[in-house]
């Protein structure tokens, strides 16, 4: 059966450039999602101009029937997925007005409850020897260390479970509307929590891929892109786009048989202390 790769996010920056680099190194359909229809068919467009043969299916990750529309299609149509990029993010400008405890709802919802949202229902779907990336930060590691010790205790342990973790990041938010969260151990950065969750979320859930799937080979990871210039992280940064997916490339493409990184936070291609 044809192999097939899914990036969410993909209209645009990294995502859009990772979309690009699997065109060209994949054997397979690869698909830009995007939860804009026109966005994302633009986005096929523009590379279609480029020489190559990208597919597009409607994908809005705040939106639980269009993860589960997607994923029956999938399903039906490849038998599964091969390789799997969530890369769809968001982040509130420096200069936006919304109150912390709006911005630390929003980021949360998008960036860790979402792509756990997609992470539920595509990495069941995952065929053997699959590859799922998680697009993290580096903002993700600097807020762990800025944590209480007790979180970073838990974000490091190997025993945390996705509902604990599930409960930690609700815990950031609820405090944050009382203006407690500083009390209880968290930094004042919606974006770097939502990342530290995802991060420690891929770690758990590789754990638990090899403990329940151990045959499968499926290879799950987080990463950073590195600082890229995108609508997200302005123009001052020093990556393309291109230069941005690299990293997220290199774990969704690595070789069948391949054993490892695995449960890992990878940056510039090399495995991060955690
Ligand atoms: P952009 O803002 O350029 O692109 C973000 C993409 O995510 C867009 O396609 C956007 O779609 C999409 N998106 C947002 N919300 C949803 C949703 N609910 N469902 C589906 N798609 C959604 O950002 P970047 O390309 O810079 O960021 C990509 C990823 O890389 C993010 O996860 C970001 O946190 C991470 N990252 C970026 C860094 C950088 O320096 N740029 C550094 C470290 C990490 P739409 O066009 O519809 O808004």
């Amino acid at each position: 059966m044809t192999k097939v790769a899914v990036v969410t996010g993909s209209n645009k920056g990294i995502g859009l450039a990772i979309v690009r680099a699997l065109c060209k190194q994949f054997e397979g359909d690869v698909y830009v999602t995007a939860r804009d229809k026109g966005r994302g068919e633009d986005a096929v467009k523009a590379l279609t101009s480029e020489g190559l043969k990208p597919k597009f299916h409607q994908l809005d990750i705040n939106d639980l029937s269009s993860i589960t529309t997607a994923a029956a299609f999938f399903k039906d149509t490849y038998g599964g997925v091969d390789v799997l990029v969530n890369n769809a993010g968001i982040a509130f400008k420096m200069a936006d007005p919304a109150p912390f405890p709006v911005q630390a709802e929003v980021t949360l919802q998008t960036n860790f409850f979402a792509t756990r949202d997609m992470l539920t229902h595509f990495v069941p779907l995952m065929k053997p020897g699959g590859r799922v990336v998680n697009v993290s930060s580096f903002v993700g590691s600097r807020t762990l260390n800025q944590c209480s010790k007790e979180l970073q205790a838990r974000f490091r342990s190997e025993d945390i479970t996705e509902d604990e973790l599930v409960e930690l990041m609700k815990r950031f938010v609820e405090k944050t509307k009382s203006d407690q969260h500083k009390e209880d151990g968290w930094p004042q950065t919606a974006y770097g929590v939502s990342k530290t969750g995802l991060t420690v979320l891929s770690m758990i859930l590789a754990r638990r891929l090899s403990k329940e799937r151990p045959q499968d080979n499926i290879l799950l990871n987080a990463c950073c892109p590195g600082w890229v210039r995108t609508d997200m992280a302005g123009d001052k940064a020093p990556k393309s786009p291109d230069e941005g997916a690299i990293t997220p490339v290199y774990l969704a493409l690595l070789p069948p048989g391949a054993t490892e990184p695995h449960g890992r936070f990878v940056s510039d291609k090399e495995v991060q202390s955690w």
